[in-house]
């Protein structure tokens, strides 16, 4: 006959783990996970009253799914509950008021002035019993303290307080899913976590400084510390797309992508954008066409699209200048696009003049060109008084057959330049990954951070061969870190 797991064998239990009389514990469990206890809940919370004794403290997290050995602590008569709409906490014991008070009026939901951080101020533990790191609640103060770009700001909550009725939302809340699971190798290489046996549930311990330390340094290395590697999961796609918005809006530099190598069409278009983390579009070719080739309706349908999913429009870009250009500044007059890219000709002057009527933007790219000639035809340009920039494009002077960096840019075109294409290509016209060919992109993308250059980066304007647009501006990144 089995009488099952007894007080005294959780205590025993609990001790070895290093718990002992006046800790502090957040405490989160299964109670299923332990197998049959005598006495069920109520023994379990006693055992962990008794060995941390009169001068301990027992809390656990009372918001989601609540388990029974919680709701058995909120239950007792001298539970102090903190007050909260989205994190509260309920504690037992000594310390009980210290680590509750006030808890709503903290900024951060789990962050500085909450049970959460207090619990290390007292140097005291997460106890997880029967349950994984997905359970946590504490992970979520790692992510809050380190400002994760994917955290979100929450709706507004009215709730009653002890000072009356308030309206607040919480910034930098933790969102919908993360691999909390996979941290719990990191803590055990740090040793940070202590793991043991109760009954069935295997029980892990961590001092709350120590997790804060090791997981905190984690999250300082890799804003994605805690997000999943599945290419299914679209929730951490979304949340690493945040991230890398979040990591180009620290440039100078705007990135925009040609819609061409986002996608066919403007829905998936505007997806690959989101999920790249760029937030602009030059419009090249939609449906499969270039722009010129499509009715206005269409164009407007699919530009109109891109804007409501957030996406703005750095510029309408031909393959070559119609006979009636005419029509095409009052494309992109009506798109509301105020900014042109046209190839770099003799006719340029011209070109220029009859957008700086039309009061739109000119930006020439080098296609057929090489950098004496560009540089006299943008002279001639700025000679008539017309304000028109250049998009350098480093992988087309490769395939003229110069060194784009220290030839087409140093001795002629630095200083008429607004806009860099990131792509790049061997001398003999290959298209190749960035930083992989002949057109020194490495060198232009860091020359051009030195300056706090403010113009474009386009990716994929003209080499549409190599990859995707995942591959490129993940690429790109890698770049920028290497810088
Ligand atoms: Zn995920």
């Amino acid at each position: 006959m089995t009488t099952g797991l007894t007080h005294d064998g959780i205590t025993e239990g609990l001790r070895g783990l290093g718990l002992k009389q006046g800790d502090t514990v957040l405490l989160h469990s299964s109670l299923a996970s332990l197998g049959h206890v005598a006495g069920g809940a109520e023994t379990v919370v006693d055992a962990f009253l008794s060995v941390l004794g009169a001068e301990g403290t027992l809390a656990v997290p009372t918001f989601g799914a609540l388990g029974i050995i919680t709701d058995v602590v909120k239950r007792r008569a001298d539970a102090v509950r903190s007050v909260h709409p989205k994190a509260s906490v309920a504690a037992l014991g000594h310390h009980a008021e210290m680590l509750c008070h006030d808890h709503w009026k903290a900024e951060l939901a789990h962050g500085p002035e909450t049970p959460y951080t207090r619990i290390a101020e007292l140097d005291g533990y997460v106890c997880l019993l029967g349950v994984d790191q997905d359970r946590n609640t504490t992970l979520h103060t790692v992510e809050e303290l380190a400002r994760l770009p994917y955290l979100k700001t929450t709706n507004p909550v009215t709730f009653a307080t002890p000072e009356g009725d308030v309206t607040k939302s919480w910034p930098f809340f933790p969102g919908p899913h993360r691999d909390f699971i996979g941290l719990d190798r990191l803590l055990a290489e740090k040793g940070a976590l202590t793991t043991g046996r109760v009954g069935n549930a295997a029980v892990r311990l961590m001092s709350v400084r120590r997790l804060l330390e090791v997981a905190g340094q984690a999250a300082r290395e890799d804003p994605a510390f805690a997000l999943c590697d599945n290419p299914s999961c679209m929730d951490c796609l979304k949340q690493r797309a945040a991230i890398r918005r979040h990591r180009f809006a620290q440039e100078a530099f705007s990135l925009s992508v040609a819609s061409s190598l986002a996608g066919r069409y403007a829905e998936e278009i505007a997806a690959a954008c989101q999920l790249a983390g760029i937030g602009a579009v030059e419009l090249d070719a939609l449906n499969g066409r270039p722009v010129s080739m499509l009715g206005m309706q269409t164009v407007e349908r699919a530009v109109a699209l891109l804007r409501e999913e957030g996406i703005e429009l750095s510029g309408l870009r031909l393959p070559c200048v119609p006979k009636d250009l005419a029509r095409v500044i009052e494309l992109a007059d009506r798109l509301q696009i105020d900014r042109l890219l046209l190839p770099l000709s003799v006719n340029a002057p011209v070109h220029a003049g009859a957008c700086e009527d039309a009061e739109l933007a000119v930006s020439f790219y080098n296609a057929f060109v090489d950098c004496d000639t560009a540089s006299t035809i943008m002279q001639a340009v700025h000679d008539r008084g017309l304000p028109a920039g250049l998009t350098f494009s480093p992988a087309a002077f490769a395939r003229a057959g110069e060194k784009p960096f220290l030839t087409s840019y140093r001795r002629k075109l630095r200083h008429h330049i607004d806009q860099l294409e990131i792509e790049d290509a061997t001398f003999d016209g290959t298209p190749q990954v960035l930083a992989r060919g002949n057109g020194e992109i490495k060198e232009l993308m860091s020359v051009l951070r030195c300056r706090r250059f403010a113009g474009w980066f386009v990716l994929g304007a003209g080499n549409r061969a190599v990859g995707s647009l995942e591959d490129a501006v993940g690429r790109l990144e890698t770049l920028l870190n290497e810088i």
